[in-house]
């Protein structure tokens, strides 16, 4: 069965983030310092290198690529929800060269900012809580307490 609730709009930020910082980690001390608990993320930019990730279904564990040179941030599409209480940014991006090749993957520590532009729109509503999920070993969204 899915898990779904409704929201209403809220607040919404557009912003850069400075040169040199980390992308993923920046999102989050953002919306952490905004209190956003629920909401979506969205960017783009050009980062100076990148880690992103896939997770590897059989192993239950993520697999890091890093590419370790300058990329368009062509796509950065995310979510906003709570870990441990926190707010937690979940996203995903696509990373474009000088050619137009693109990669994609899970938004991983370690991707570094030469220029972005985002948005992050926070939501009313209860927050989804991220717990334990033994079918995938992901943190994922329950749909009551203790779920
Ligand atoms: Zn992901």
């Amino acid at each position: 069965m899915s898990v779904l609730r409704p929201y209403r709009k809220g607040e919404i930020w557009m912003g850069r983030l400075p040169h040199g910082s980390d992308l993923l980690e920046e999102l989050t001390r953002i919306c952490v310092e905004r209190d956003v608990r629920i909401g979506r993320v969205e960017a783009l930019g050009a980062v100076r290198r990148a880690r992103i990730a896939c997770y590897n279904q059989e192993a239950l564990e993520y697999e890091y690529l890093d590419l370790d040179h300058p990329l368009e941030i062509a796509k950065l599409i995310g979510n906003v929800s709570l870990l441990d209480g926190r707010p937690f940014v979940h996203a995903h991006v696509t990373l474009s060269d000088e050619a137009g090749r693109a990669w994609g993957g899970h938004l991983s520590p370690g991707t570094e900012v030469f220029a972005c532009e985002f948005l992050i729109e926070s939501f009313e509503g209860e927050p989804f809580e991220r717990r334990p999920e033994p079918e995938t070993g992901l943190p994922l969204w329950g749909d009551r307490e203790g779920t």
